[in-house]
């Protein structure tokens, strides 16, 4: 049981990030919910999980695209043994039309804001005697599409930070893992669906099958809940000697 333990979620007040918050809640941990609103309803979804698992779940307002927030992030948190990197956006466009807005924001949010949430919480898990940094890659962090460089190149980065805080914290009990999902059903992934539907002249399900699941041979979407229990593997004794690698829940892209 993950009961005593705090665990930190970035941008989990939907898809993956509120799916892991929610099993890690099931199996006793305090979650702490965060996105970069401050609205009622994201309070009540925390009250609501607290409630639902008898644990005491928060949430906590900061914005992923800045340094100074991710650190208040950890701080106002006040202890942090799960750290679960998950906050993240897309923008598709070819490179030479990337906007160079989008490319910063996707490089702070998907990337830099690991760097500050980890730099924040390896102090109190070493103080604590025991951590986890859990950060949500992607299939994209291993393998690269067309018209994703942003994204792509900040997902490689993420998985080479896991190995790098792995390694500095190799002799402590601390461990860092990335997980790499390949296409889960999320609002992400959802907000793609109607353009491309467009695009290809295609209906919902071709484009279901034979667009976004293209490249995943079990013809099936990964579920938030699987990334959850994924991520309480990471954190059990099982997993303690797992450290500065990836491990992929795809339903075999990269095994193509
Ligand atoms: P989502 O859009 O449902 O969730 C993204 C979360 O990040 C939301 O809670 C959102 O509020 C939050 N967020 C966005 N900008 C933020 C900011 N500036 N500050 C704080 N929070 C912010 O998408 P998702 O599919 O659940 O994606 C979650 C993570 O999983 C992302 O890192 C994504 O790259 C990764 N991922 C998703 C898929 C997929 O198929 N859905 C596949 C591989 C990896």
């Amino acid at each position: 049981s993950l009961s005593g333990k705090t665990a930190i979620i970035t941008g989990s007040n939907s898809g993956i990030g509120l799916g892991i918050a929610r099993e890690l809640a099931k199996a006793g941990a305090d979650v702490v919910l965060n996105s970069f609103t401050d609205r009622d309803e994201d309070h009540a979804l925390a009250a609501e999980i607290g409630q639902e698992t008898g644990t005491n779940a928060r949430y906590i307002k900061a914005d992923m695209s800045k340094g100074d927030e991710c650190r208040a992030l950890i701080e106002k948190a006040g202890a942090c043994d799960i750290l679960v990197n998950n906050a993240g956006i897309q923008h598709v466009a070819p490179i030479d039309q990337f906007p160079t807005d989008k490319w910063d924001a996707i490089i702070a949010i998907n990337m830099n804001s690991a760097f500050h949430t980890t730099a924040a919480a390896l102090p109190m898990m070493r103080k604590a005697g025991w951590g986890r940094v859990v950060n949500i890659a992607s299939a994209h962090g291993l393998t690269a599409s067309p018209f994703k460089a942003a994204y792509i190149a900040a997902k490689h980065g993420v998985v080479g930070m896991t190995k790098t805080v792995a390694l500095e914290t190799a002799q402590e009990p601390i461990t860092c893992n990335a997980i790499c999902p390949g296409y889960v059903l999320t609002p992400l992934v959802e907000e793609q669906i109607p353009n491309t539907m467009k695009e290809y002249d295609m209906s919902r399900e071709d484009v279901v099958k034979n667009v976004l699941l293209k490249r995943q041979p079990s013809k099936e979407f990964a579920t938030v809940e699987q990334l959850g229990g994924t991520t309480i593997f990471l954190c059990s004794d099982a997993a303690a000697q797992i450290t500065g690698t990836t491990i992929s829940v795809d339903g075999g892209w990269t095994a193509l």
